[in-house]
């Protein structure tokens, strides 16, 4: 089973850091430095029987005036047509505009969507996570949410095994 997983999202939610660690190793630059990823990446990740084939992309920006940010956005709609899962990272409990930009076209995804709630090391107290989770899951009722840590790996075999239900 073999499939293509576009991973999408405003800049800075860690897209970057997610398909570096999933891979096991530095494909991906990451940076707090937003428009670090400027082209779409693949990384493939062969697990026994199944191969996920991973697009990451430049994020989206809401300045759509800026020749740059309008390439990265392109790419980054372009990914998300012919993949099999689309994967849209959020930061843990801040909602921005751009975030609702990527949240208005992923709407209409579809496919398999997971939701992954990116950063939950840096969480403060737990219960602030929950509201967030409540109102992603009024807003994109067909998706699976999944919270993880992709900096340190917390909750990513959970994800990778929901990516894999769909190839
Ligand atoms: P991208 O623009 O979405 O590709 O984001 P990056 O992967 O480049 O990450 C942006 C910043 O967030 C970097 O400084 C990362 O180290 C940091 N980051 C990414 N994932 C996590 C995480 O799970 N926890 C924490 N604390 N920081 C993270
Ligand atoms: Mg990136």
């Amino acid at each position: 089973r073999c499939g293509y997983v576009a991973i999408v999202g405003r800049p800075n939610v860690g897209k970057s850091t997610l398909l570096n660690h999933i891979l096991g190793q530095k494909l991906a630059i990451t940076s707090r430095k937003p428009q670090t990823t400027r082209h779409t990446l693949l990384g493939i990740k062969t697990e026994g029987p199944v191969q996920a084939i991973y697009v990451d992309t430049p994020g989206m920006h809401k300045d759509n005036d800026k020749a740059l940010n309008r390439y990265m956005n392109r790419s980054a709609s372009a990914a998300l047509k012919d993949v099999d899962v689309v994967i849209f990272v959020v930061d843990r409990t801040r909602w921005t505009e751009e975030d609702q930009m990527v949240l208005d076209r992923v709407k209409y995804v579809e496919g398999p969507l997971l939701v992954v709630v990116n950063k939950i090391d840096r969480l403060e107290d737990k219960a602030e996570l929950l509201p967030h989770l409540k109102w992603l899951a009024e807003q994109l009722p067909n998706a699976e949410i999944v919270p993880i840590s992709a900096q340190h790996g917390q909750n990513l075999d959970t994800l990778e095994a929901q990516v894999a239900k769909h190839l």
